[in-house]
């Protein structure tokens, strides 16, 4: 293709796209065994948003009391509501424990016991003999544990000599017409030139998509890149429609505000100035279980009874509880609310929204890293070449509801396991490189040129505003079939309406104009199938909570969504089954026990 455009060759045994928990995990995991890796990102590696995870990463240490990898595969099996791949989830229960001792040997600080132990806490839905009594899984090194991993293992691969490219953007796969994957493109967004990275493995670790919706707890940087990457290349996503909602997230900012506010006596108001948890929940009130919160918030807004000018949020009170309880209990909720509201706690509300805060869905993968997909009846049928883990994979451990401090424990579990099956894969392929396609870098450049050149009249910030704003109501904690039907009507109008899209900056240095519209290309990607797999789904489920199917439906749903973007943006739908096979059959924990909802 005559595009203009300089393009720098690369070849590498292991490319690895994306630098977060997962990513280098991986990429270190392969230097170490001595493939040439490169890792690509888009931000500074330790920028990447597993920075942010405060709370810890689970495993069945029982450093703090009785544990057992089988109790903490029952949990996360539970906690999934029977949609986890219990192969999948039985390896990262099992492998949590050498994953985190390795974790620990490569440095990160953990807190400590007396006895100088990685320090565990309790966490939600982490339980010992099979749901009886509470475990202390959850390691942490205080509330940075994520910082403290990404550190570490940013540090671990360049001691083992990973090549990075750091502030490079990947743009599309390198597809060979036997549907295997041979790299992918990358634009180095700092002198616009492009380059062409050939390797026996890409690995995929972009990340979530949280920033389909308005309110989000994740960086700005989580816009489903692999996502949208892997959809143009014609595969489809797993489970999208399972969304986890955190109910009191800062209005427009996103950042959390924990529920420990409630069980401090904080209370939500609507813009009548009632208390309206009393009416959800005569009960509980402000402190009923998250999903139940959003989703009466939602209620109250779509009634239209929310606060602010477009009666779009709702108030978190603290002020009756005084400076001094405030100031002891609460302070950094303080400092989060003056900080990103402007709001001084002890004098007015908080506004707050149910606020998107994990992805469960993704690529599907095996729990080898493999990239699956469903082809001539196989649904477990391997894509050469490519693999994905962390957030933007769905391997599938989380099912319809992921436990807390089970991603950073998927992150390394996975980032390694994909370390160990690219070692396997590439020593069969050896230095023998096939030559690439001719038209390998075509689809890449034009989609880049036609966005960098385009003349439409509507600013890239107004389609996501738009796409965000449809997502937030339609696509919501709280989910009917006639709010995802119009949801869906709508979301396709904003879908067609990025043909129209304005790029005002035609530069190559630093274009973040560009940028932006290549992000929100992959975002639309990402929305749309996540709506289409919600309405498709008749059944509520972990996450998904349908008012209309208000049961689980084993007989007709125990089963992997699929969804493919097609031309025009029409979505298709097909199904994977559920993994009931454990590795070992060591466990027995279906048929369910107990509902976790
Ligand atoms: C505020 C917050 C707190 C959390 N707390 C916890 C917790 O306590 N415990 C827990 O288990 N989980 C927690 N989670 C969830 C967990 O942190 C995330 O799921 C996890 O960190 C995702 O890691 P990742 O490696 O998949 O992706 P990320 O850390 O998001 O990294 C993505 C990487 O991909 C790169 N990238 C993306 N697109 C491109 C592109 N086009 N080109 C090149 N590079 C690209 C980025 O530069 C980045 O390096 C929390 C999440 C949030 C948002």
């Amino acid at each position: 293709m005559s595009s203009g455009y300089e393009i720098i060759d690369h070849t590498y045994d292991v490319v690895v796209v994306g630098a977060g928990g997962a990513g280098l995990r991986a990429t270190f995991g392969m230097a170490q065994q001595g493939l040439k890796t490169a890792c690509l990102t888009k931000v500074f590696p330790t920028r990447s948003h597993t920075v942010a995870a405060q709370g810890g990463v689970s495993a069945a240490l029982g450093n703090m009391g009785e544990d057992d990898w089988r109790w903490h595969m029952y949990d996360t099996i539970k906690g999934s509501d029977w949609l986890g791949d219990q192969d999948a989830i039985e390896y990262m229960c099992r492998e949590a424990i050498p994953a985190i001792i390795e974790l620990e040997h490569y440095g990160v600080p953990f807190s400590r016991t007396e006895e100088g132990k990685i320090y565990q806490r309790p966490f939600g839905g982490m339980t010992t003999h099979y749901g009886e009594g509470r475990a202390q899984r959850t390691c942490a090194a205080a509330d940075r544990t994520g910082h403290a991993i990404l550190h570490t293992l940013y540090q671990q691969a360049l001691k083992h000599e990973a090549e990075f490219f750091i502030e490079y953007f990947a743009l599309d796969l390198i597809m060979d017409a036997d549907g295997s994957c041979r790299g992918v493109i990358a634009l180095n967004m700092m002198d616009g030139t492009i380059h062409r990275f050939r390797a026996h493995e890409t690995v995929l670790a972009t990340g979530g998509y949280g920033r389909t919706y308005f309110s989000c707890t994740s960086a700005h940087t989580c816009t489903g890149d692999g996502m949208g990457m892997a959809l143009r290349a014609g595969l489809p996503m797993q489970d999208m429609e399972f969304v986890q909602f955190h109910p009191t997230g800062v209005y427009g900012a996103g950042c959390l505000i924990t529920e420990g506010v409630r069980g401090e006596g904080g209370y939500l108001t609507n813009s009548e100035g009632e208390r309206f948890m009393e009416r959800y929940a005569p009960n509980a009130k402000d402190l009923a279980s998250r999903d139940v919160v959003s989703r009466s918030m939602t209620i109250e807004i779509q009634e239209g009874r929310g606060v602010g000018p477009d009666k779009d949020h709702i108030h978190l009170h603290l002020e009756h509880l005084g400076p001094e309880v405030i100031h002891k209990r609460l302070p950094g909720i303080a400092e989060t609310a003056r900080i990103f509201a402007g709001v001084d706690v002890t004098k007015s509300p908080i506004p707050v929204l149910p606020t998107v805060h994990y992805n469960m869905g993704g690529i599907p993968t095996n729990y080898k890293g493999e990239v699956v997909t469903l082809k001539d009846g196989d649904p477990d049928h391997v894509v050469p070449g490519l693999m994905a883990i962390g957030e933007a994979a769905c391997v599938s451990v989380h099912g319809a509801n992921r436990l807390g401090s089970n991603s950073l424990l998927d992150l390394v579990v996975f980032g390694r396991a994909a370390a160990h099956r690219a070692a396997e894969l590439v020593k069969e392929q050896g230095d023998n490189h096939r030559p690439l396609p001719s038209d390998s870098a075509d689809m890449a450049l034009g989609r880049l040129d036609r966005l960098r050149n385009a003349q439409g009249s509507t600013a890239t910030s107004v389609i996501r505003n738009n796409m965000q704003r449809h997502m937030q109501n339609y696509a919501a904690v709280f989910r009917t079939g006639e709010t995802l039907e119009e949801g869906c009507k709508t979301l396709a109008e904003v879908y067609a309406s990025f043909e129209d899209v304005a790029v005002a900056d035609r530069s190559l240095v630093w274009n973040s104009d560009l940028i932006e519209t290549l992000e929100l290309d992959n975002l639309l990607g990402c929305a749309l199938t996540t709506i289409e797999s919600a309405r498709n789904r008749q059944e509520s489920r972990g996450a998904h909570a349908r008012e209309d199917y208000p049961d689980r439906d084993d007989d007709q749903w125990m089963k992997h969504s699929l969804a493919w973007v097609r031309e025009k943006g029409k979505v298709d739908i097909d199904y994977r089954p559920v993994h009931m096979n454990t590795l070992t059959d060591e466990v027995d924990v279906f048929p369910p026990k107990a509902r976790v909802y």
